[in-house]
């Protein structure tokens, strides 16, 4: 079955029919378990899970059935054949299209926890209407949810994949650089940069591949791909503590599939393998970026 959300500020007058809830625990989804299935609760409201929100959201519709979100406090006991889980592990275990609105419901729910008084006058915010924002009944300010778009890229050179391990990263996993964006900057200019800044080489042939909404807690991901230009990799030691070419035969440990990053790293993947193999055209682009 196809499914189609329809994002919508302005909720219905009443709550009469059930609706798709997006609750959180923290930073947790709270999902229904039967067997080894779980979905997200097709319920009037947050009181048929026996809960109360803090916090609740608005979201639009799947399927011409309402989507709201909401947040629940911490120690929130949950009902018989409920459990909450991360978005990273609830990734190819919910279907894809309530795993991408529980994206979006994380965000906003990140947003209206931590975002509440006026940055210009400290008032504390009430919502907007027709926008998805917060209006100062005191001097008018607006804040939406931030948003923070960070590059992601993925550099090639003789075949081989420039990957590196970053400090903040707790476990031995390598990735392609990614880095966010300054203010004034372009965004093939923040790749410039951060390339040259962590692993001090030049690229060329910046191309869009792609981007992903990443709330965590409020990234948007915009990936390119690049060939490498001229420079030896010399790291960062403040931020890397590894990187080098990689052959895409023989990869070190790499980020999960619901990466941007996995998704660049298996394209070029098999890409070469095609390239290796066969002769056919050139596979389209999995994002079909605008070429
Ligand atoms: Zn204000």
């Amino acid at each position: 079955m196809d499914l189609n959300f329809v994002s919508s500020i302005d909720p219905p007058r009443e709550k009469s029919q059930p609706a798709w809830w997006f609750v959180f625990k923290v930073h947790a989804l709270i999902v229904s378990e039967d067997g080894k299935a779980l979905s997200v609760p097709f319920i009037q409201g947050v009181s048929a899970l026996g809960l109360k929100p803090i916090r609740e959201w608005y979201l639009g519709t799947l399927n011409g059935h309402h989507c709201y979100c909401a947040e629940v406090p911490e120690n929130s006991p949950l009902p018989e054949g409920m459990v909450s889980y991360g978005l990273r592990y609830l990734y190819g275990r919910i279907e894809e299209p309530f795993h991408k609105i529980a994206m979006k419901a994380s965000h906003i729910i990140e947003w209206d926890r931590t975002d509440r008084y006026c940055s210009r006058c400290r008032m504390e915010m009430n919502r907007a209407k027709a926008i998805r924002a917060k209006e100062c009944p005191n001097c008018s300010f607006l804040s939406f949810p931030r948003i923070s778009p960070a590059i992601i890229i993925l550099i090639e050179r003789d075949n081989r994949v420039l990957l590196a391990r970053v400090k903040r990263f707790t476990t031995e996993l390598y990735s392609v650089l990614a880095g966010f964006v300054e203010p004034g900057e372009s965004l093939e200019e923040a790749a410039k940069r951060e390339v040259e800044e962590e692993v001090g080489i030049r690229i060329k042939n910046i191309r869009y591949f792609g981007s992903q909404p990443w709330p965590f807690p409020d990234s948007l991901m915009i990936g390119f791909t690049a060939e490498y230009e001229s420079g030896e990799i010399t790291i960062d030691e403040a931020e890397v503590s590894d990187a080098g070419w990689f052959d895409p035969d023989n990869l070190p440990t790499i980020p999960g599939k619901i990466s941007i990053a996995r998704q660049l790293i298996d394209w070029f993947a098999e890409e070469k393998l095609r390239e290796k193999n066969t002769a056919v055209p050139k596979k389209e682009r999995k994002y079909a970026p605008h070429e």
